[in-house]
């Protein structure tokens, strides 16, 4: 299939079937309104890193989510029908409507003099409706240190986080680690706008 063609089929799909679907974000309740119809301040830090990330989610053919996304005003969580999932990250661990599961918020992190990327707090919820369960992460690149890595293994396998690293040829001497929690289930909104 043509890249285009294969683009158009992704960015068609999410749209079509939340028209019908809801107008309010099934997780706080607050309208939802399209990613083209809010701004993106970036003097200010972004309100959603899946959607406003200032690099590659800028590129007009990121097909997770586009122009016509959902996206909700009032806690910024926005949905993609490539993975069926309401998505929000931020680098602040309470800028989350749900708050994050506790061992991901306090999640041990490296000196900040080692760290070289954003530190990034993710959430999603799985389904259209929110009702798949939630599920939460904590992501960052940092130079290599066995006695901060040693301090993540030890809370990750007492706090039941699944822990993952990975290098990169052009990030020599760093290391990207994320850790994350177990899907749990998630009641969605009971009140709707
Ligand atoms: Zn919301």
């Amino acid at each position: 299939m043509q890249r285009r063609t294969f683009l158009l089929c992704i960015a068609s799909l999410p749209t079509l079937a939340l028209a019908k679907a809801a107008t309010c974000c099934p997780i706080c309740g607050g309208q939802l309104v399209s990613v083209g119809e809010l701004a993106d301040d970036t003097s200010l830090p972004s309100k959603n890193l899946d959607v406003w990330n200032r690099s590659y989610h800028g590129d007009p053919s990121w097909p997770f989510f586009q122009n016509e996304s959902p996206v909700c005003s009032r806690c910024y969580i926005a949905y993609t029908g490539f993975s069926n999932k309401w998505t929000k990250s931020n680098e602040s661990a309470d800028a989350f409507f749900v708050p994050l599961a506790q061992a991901v918020a306090s999640f041990p992190l490296p000196p900040i003099a080692l760290i070289t990327s954003r530190v990034v707090y993710s959430q999603e919820f799985a389904g259209i409706e929110a009702s798949g369960g939630r599920q939460e992460a904590v992501g960052m690149w940092f130079r290599n240190s066995p006695t901060a890595l040693d301090a993540m293994h030890l809370h990750a396998e007492s706090n039941n986080l699944a822990l993952t690293t990975d290098t990169s040829p052009s990030n020599p001497g760093e290391t990207c680690v994320s850790a994350t929690s177990p899907r749990v289930a998630f009641e969605p909104a009971p009140v709707r706008c």
